[in-house]
């Protein structure tokens, strides 16, 4: 028997004394600690963040941005451009480029396949904005996603497809692991006899320092069920998909 109101908080959560000063972050880490889940950069942490922590951790981003441009020598203090910097910078990544890892999935209404759909259909070219886990330098490309339904499959919008993109890509992502995680969503989500993906994408890690290179693009594919074992299939796919520019 619990006292009323007790189920309301998880062990984890159970205020000390000296919890009150202690970081938001160090909460989270320790609630997924103790659940054993890996929270590397291109992993989801939104089940393990409590409503209204994520505005504290905002806060938390805040101070430690402000930390950055202190250790850079910047005079955030008479410099007007930069007096805001940290805090801006701490909401574009929290709040809008990694969003994906902080807020649960997208909700998805999945349909029947009651028009017995069982040829393949194409959504694309989806724009996708992500950045590099090794540099936080944007990345941003177009994706393809070739869906072989049969009668069991759930039908989502086409729309659907592009939100779904979006939550995968909103966090440091490096390109040949966003793939297979959008690959492993949509067939959770929609139970397709096969699903090809193919993303082709920019990495501003090259263009903007290292080789400073203005025009390379990587290019990768995953193929599931029918699409590995088919290739007639694989090959009707990538005839589809629009002439890429080079
Ligand atoms: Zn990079």
């Amino acid at each position: 028997m619990h006292p009323p109101g007790a189920a309301a908080l998880s062990p984890t959560t159970t205020t000390t004394a000296d919890d009150e000063g202690t970081p938001v972050s160090v909460k989270i880490r320790e609630r997924l600690n103790a659940a054993k889940k890996r929270f590397n950069a291109n992993d989801n942490i939104a089940e393990f963040i409590e409503p209204g922590e994520l505005e504290q951790l905002l806060d938390e981003v805040t101070q430690k941005m402000e930390g950055v441009l202190s250790s850079m020598v910047i005079d955030t203090e008479r410099d007007h451009n930069t007096d805001n910097t940290a805090r801006r910078v701490a909401k574009m990544y929290v709040n809008e480029v990694f969003r994906g890892r902080y807020v649960k999935a997208p909700s998805i209404t999945e349909f029947p396949n009651a028009e017995h759909l069982n040829e393949l259909m194409i959504v694309g070219p989806i724009t996708v904005r992500s950045a590099c886990s090794h540099h936080f330098c944007p990345v941003i490309g177009r994706v393809w996603i070739g869906v072989m339904p049969n009668e069991h499959t759930n039908v989502i919008g086409l729309s659907k497809y592009a939100r779904l993109a979006e939550w995968i890509m909103g966090r440091p992502q490096i390109q040949e692991e966003a793939v297979v995680q959008l690959a492993d969503l949509i067939m959770d989500k929609t139970q397709p006899d096969g699903l090809a993906i193919v993303m082709e994408a920019s990495h501003y890690c090259m263009a903007w320092r290292g080789v400073k290179d203005m025009d390379s693009k990587m290019i990768n594919s995953v193929m599931r069920g029918v699409f590995l074992k088919d290739p007639n299939l694989r090959r009707e796919f990538l005839a589809l998909i629009p002439q890429r520019k080079s």
